[in-house]
């Protein structure tokens, strides 16, 4: 066609079709807005699937302070119970330095070789900060475990009161135990209270002590062995092989001591190396030989029992003293109270009558 466009001289005025240009707008925007907390429904179709990742985030809810998240958090472990309650739960407890995380390495290996399945490791630790390096269940101090396709650790809640940092852990394992983990390790360290709360939330509790520390007294002072379903003595390698021997028949005698446990199961005493792996798998055949032995005679169902209708009177005491002490009221008062009570002004029972009072005419005056 004769048109100058075509001419060899022109050949700069082409006009090309040109490529279509994207959109400017990145069009996945509108169809998936970024959310900043799942819904309920979301986080229990994750957690039931299994997804480690949906669980996290769940756990992360449960342990927030912020009054909507719980909300939302009790709404998820109440629709997850179903889906719970299909594990064994081991409470594993002892001194720092006693061999918690090394131990904790090589047992969560044993068990999920030998037994299958998948293991959550919890941890209760009310003294614990996350900004602070040494923290129970951190990933850390279990280097096999933590790289392990069917493990889940998850560090102690942050500091609180032991009675709302064990709460939170005991509605962990819920979570874990509908997203498939069938066997739960909490782990605690061996002072204060906090044994008694891991206590209240497994199966069996297993007390991990060291041979020649004093603490077989200690242990016996504190109540703690009262408690223990088996008591392992670690370390028992080298030159402390035999010292290792000599506290395990102390314990032993030490525990003939005490009235025979309501389990019906006279508690066992080991020894082994968590750093050499020697005698491990003793603990775990006698651990498993309790459960066999409690769901036999009842007693697995029993405890667990007790331990719901225990969690449920921990949660109303919790709450109470959360609603009396955070009362904008009582908040004013407490302290001139106090040390009227200190200036011998007041006695103790009457400024807790007044405070009480005062607390229930508010809460009257809101309802
Ligand atoms: P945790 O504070 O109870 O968690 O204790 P760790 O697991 O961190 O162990 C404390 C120290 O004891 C570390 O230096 C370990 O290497 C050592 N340890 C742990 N288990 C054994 C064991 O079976 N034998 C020996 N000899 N040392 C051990």
């Amino acid at each position: 066609m004769e048109h100058p466009e075509n001419n060899e001289a022109y050949k700069g005025l082409v006009v090309n079709e040109g490529v279509e240009h994207p959109s400017s707008v990145n069009p996945y925007l509108k169809k998936k807005p970024r959310k900043r907390v799942l819904s309920v429904a979301e986080y229990v179709e994750g957690i039931v699937k299994g997804d480690v990742t949906v669980l996290s985030q769940a756990v992360t809810l449960v342990e927030s302070v912020r009054l909507e998240h719980q909300a939302v958090a009790q709404e998820v472990i109440e629709r997850c119970l179903p889906y719970s309650g299909n594990s064994i739960r081991v409470g594993i407890s002892g001194v720092p330095g006693a061999g918690k995380s090394t131990s904790i390495d090589v047992f969560g290996l044993h068990v999920l070789e030998q037994y299958g399945g998948k293991l959550a490791v919890l941890a209760i630790d009310p003294s614990s900060e996350r900004s602070k390096g040494s923290i129970l269940g951190d990933k850390t101090r279990m280097e096999k475990l933590s790289v392990h396709p069917k493990s889940f650790i998850r560090p102690s809640p942050s500091a609180g009161s032991l009675g709302g940092v064990a709460r939170k852990t005991r509605e962990t394992i819920v979570l874990c135990e509908a997203a498939g983990f069938d066997k739960i390790f909490v782990e605690t360290v061996g002072v204060g209270q906090s044994e008694t709360a891991v206590h209240s939330m497994v199966d069996f509790f297993l007390l991990i002590q060291l041979a020649g520390t004093g603490d077989e007294l200690q242990g016996i002072k504190r109540g703690i062995m009262e408690m223990a379903d088996g008591i392992v003595i670690n370390k028992a390698d080298g030159d402390n092989l035999e010292p290792a021997k000599l506290a395990a028949t102390q314990f032993r005698n030490a525990l003939h001591l005490f009235p025979a446990p309501e389990s019906g199961w006279t508690p066992e005493v080991l020894t082994y190396s968590g750093f050499y792996n020697r005698g491990v798998k003793e603990i775990w055949d006698m651990i498993y030989r309790y459960i066999d032995f409690v769901k036999g005679n009842g007693y697995f169902e029993y405890r667990r029992n007790e331990q719901s209708k225990y969690w449920m009177y921990e949660t109303i005491n919790e709450h109470l003293r959360d609603s009396f002490y955070h009362n904008p009221r009582i908040e004013a008062m407490l302290e001139g109270k106090e040390r009227q009570v200190l200036a011998g002004n007041l006695s103790s029972f009457v400024a807790a009558k007044d405070l009480l009072d005062t607390y229930f005419a508010e809460i009257t005056k809101q309802g």
